[in-house]
């Protein structure tokens, strides 16, 4: 065979629904050389890891770790973990990752009880109070941020309201973590997943999980083992938790990653940052509304981070992506199930979500779609978007 070149990717802007740009200080923290993931000072980097994961998770829980793996696995390890053959679960599904979660859960072996919105849509308190009524489940799953739709769904009084059930409140932290609010200990959540690559501006590779102390109870009452070996949080924790005695060897690498993307995240501080997505959000609006663009999730909850649009009829989802891609350089996300080829979805995550972002998905937003024959005044975007800031 013939060696393949040496890596040249070109260069890209990736404002899709992530993996988001990584933070230049995040890669060069990549590139720290090796400790052994038993060695004395790779232990005190991952307690300090922790340490900066319950602070941007908002929680005291001490069962709070990255796994291994991509959110996905995080949502399986919450509810692997949490469910047990024969349990009852409610599912909330709004898209395609409430989806996700109702097919886990099934393989776990929950009765699960689909609870569905339309897509873009969000839940109310009252109807998750029929479903716990009704079902009486052992765990309720629900999307946080819905990144197929870009719907925020409040859960801030979730939580309260599945114990009044003595329910367990899971939620896909996925998309929020590090761009959106999320306060496990407030909301009473019981277990939340996310993930490194988009509001952490991490790559791909980790999926922050933290359990509430109930939840810790729940997976100690269990009557069955954990039916994954390498997710089951009570072997996990003897190297994540005090022992520190061999589990699985530790993505080293991708630790480094994660401890230098939460330092950032605590250097500007919370609420500075979720202030910075909300503005340059704004603008985003401004500007794509200005282009004719239909935000598809509901007015009163857009997701800052995910900006979910209708891809005016007669033009070509792939085609469009594929010219912004190869003459701009900008990666956008496609719609996912319902919405395939009918949305387009922009992220300003993490680092990306800055003016320079903004300007420049906008104005080449507007030439692809001349381009594609959709009448827009010239400068429109980037305009609206300009006015927004000001
Ligand atoms: C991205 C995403 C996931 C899946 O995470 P992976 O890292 O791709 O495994 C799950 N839920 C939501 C809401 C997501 O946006």
């Amino acid at each position: 065979m013939t060696i393949p070149g040496q890596l040249s990717p070109s260069p890209r802007l990736l404002l899709g629904p992530g993996p988001s740009d990584a933070h230049p200080r995040v890669l060069s923290a990549m590139t720290t050389p090796l400790l052994g993931h038993l060695d004395p000072q790779f232990l005190e980097i991952m307690t300090e890891t922790q340490s900066m994961l319950r602070e941007v998770y908002q929680t005291k829980n001490q069962l709070t770790f990255p796994v291994s793996a991509t959110g996905t696995a995080g949502m399986e390890t919450c509810l692997v973990n949490l469910i047990e053959p024969g349990d009852r679960a409610v599912v909330c599904t709004a898209g395609y990752f409430g989806n996700r979660m109702v097919e886990i859960a099934g393989r776990c072996g929950a009765q699960v009880t689909v609870k569905e919105a339309p897509w873009g849509q969000t839940f109310d308190l009252q109807q998750l109070r029929e479903a716990l009524q009704s079902v009486r489940p052992k765990v309720l799953a629900v999307v946080h941020a819905e990144t197929s739709t870009g719907a925020l769904q409040d859960i801030s009084q979730a939580g309260k309201l599945c114990h009044e059930f003595g329910a367990l409140l899971v939620t896909d932290c996925v998309t929020s973590l590090g761009c959106t609010p999320v306060k496990l200990d407030e909301w009473e959540v019981d277990a939340a997943f996310s993930c490194s690559q988009k509001g952490l501006s991490c790559p791909p590779g980790m999926s922050p999980v933290s359990f509430s102390p109930r939840a810790v109870d729940a997976v100690k009452a269990r009557r069955t083992k954990v039916q994954s070996w390498y997710l089951d949080v009570t072997s996990i924790m003897s190297y994540w938790g005090g022992d520190r005695t061999y589990h699985h060897t530790a993505p080293i690498s991708m630790v480094y990653a994660l401890r230098e993307g939460l330092r950032v995240v605590l250097e500007e501080g919370l609420e500075a940052r979720f202030a910075r997505h909300v503005r340059n959000h704004l603008a985003l609006k401004a500007g794509l509304e200005a282009l004719g663009l239909k935000y598809t999730a509901g007015a009163d909850c857009q997701l800052p981070q995910l900006n979910a649009v209708r891809i005016p009829d007669g033009v070509d989802d792939v085609a469009c992506r594929k010219r912004l891609l190869t003459e701009f350089g900008i990666e956008i996300g496609g719609g996912l199930g319902d919405f395939k080829g009918k949305a387009w979805r922009i992220g300003l995550m993490g680092q990306n979500s800055n003016p320079n972002c903004v300007f420049q998905v906008l104005a080449a937003l507007e030439q692809i779609l001349v381009g594609a024959g959709v009448k827009v005044s010239a400068g429109a975007g980037v305009a609206a978007a300009e006015k927004a800031y000001a």
